[in-house]
């Protein structure tokens, strides 16, 4: 199996580029951001649970989402491998991924970190907020809590994939097409 965590704060092109790679690869694409989404907007108890701290751009608890990625893998028991966007966002997640994903005989193959300067992250996510409507995105404290919290409790997680020879540092910036391609040449790489 090819599985990736595709890493990088909010606004750095991670769903962008995860439906691009869905394509090529064949893989399936989990976004915990999308599936909070959509239970938000179908008010079932997760939605509720999930939106008072999404508002605020403040993680979800790490049981609650950690037990929402775990059954929705468990959706897909045909799956060539996954790209996990948006997940994990702490440590806590990463190790119990590792531990899911070690209970069925697989593992992480590779993180692919997108790097983006803060100035572009705002430029990027005040632009999606008028286009997609997202209501985290158009108020400019929540964008920048995003962003703090990103670099206080999820930039660690990145450490851990370091520790086990998983990082990549991928530059986020340039052409959709571009960074597709920077992104491809390490998966293909991975996949020999
Ligand atoms: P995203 O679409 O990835 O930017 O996620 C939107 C929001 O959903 C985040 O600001 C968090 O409030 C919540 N969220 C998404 N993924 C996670 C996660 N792995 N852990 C905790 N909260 C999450």
């Amino acid at each position: 199996m090819l599985n990736i965590v595709l890493f990088g704060p909010p606004g750095a092109g991670k769903g962008t580029q995860s439906n691009k790679l869905v394509e090529t690869f064949g893989l399936v694409h989990l976004s915990t951001g999308d599936i909070f989404r959509y239970n938000i907007k179908n008010q079932t108890e997760l939605g509720k649970l999930a939106q008072s701290y999404i508002d605020k751009g403040n993680l979800v608890p790490d049981e609650v989402t950690i037990n929402m990625l775990q059954a929705e893998v468990e959706k897909y028991p045909e799956a060539k491998g996954f790209i996990f966007d948006g997940f994990p966002r702490t440590t806590n997640q990463a190790i119990a991924l590792d531990k899911f994903l070690e209970a069925k005989g697989t593992s992480i193959s590779v993180m692919l970190a997108l790097e983006v300067n803060e100035e572009e992250l705002m430029k990027r996510l005040l632009l999606r907020g008028q286009e997609s409507g997202r209501p985290d995105d158009t108020d400019e404290n929540v964008i920048r809590n995003r962003i703090k919290v990103y670099n206080e409790q999820t930039a660690v997680a990145a450490r851990y994939y370091e520790a086990q020879g998983k990082y990549h540092a991928i530059n986020g910036i340039g052409s959709i097409d571009e960074i597709f391609n920077r992104l491809s040449s390490v998966i293909v790489e991975k996949s020999r």
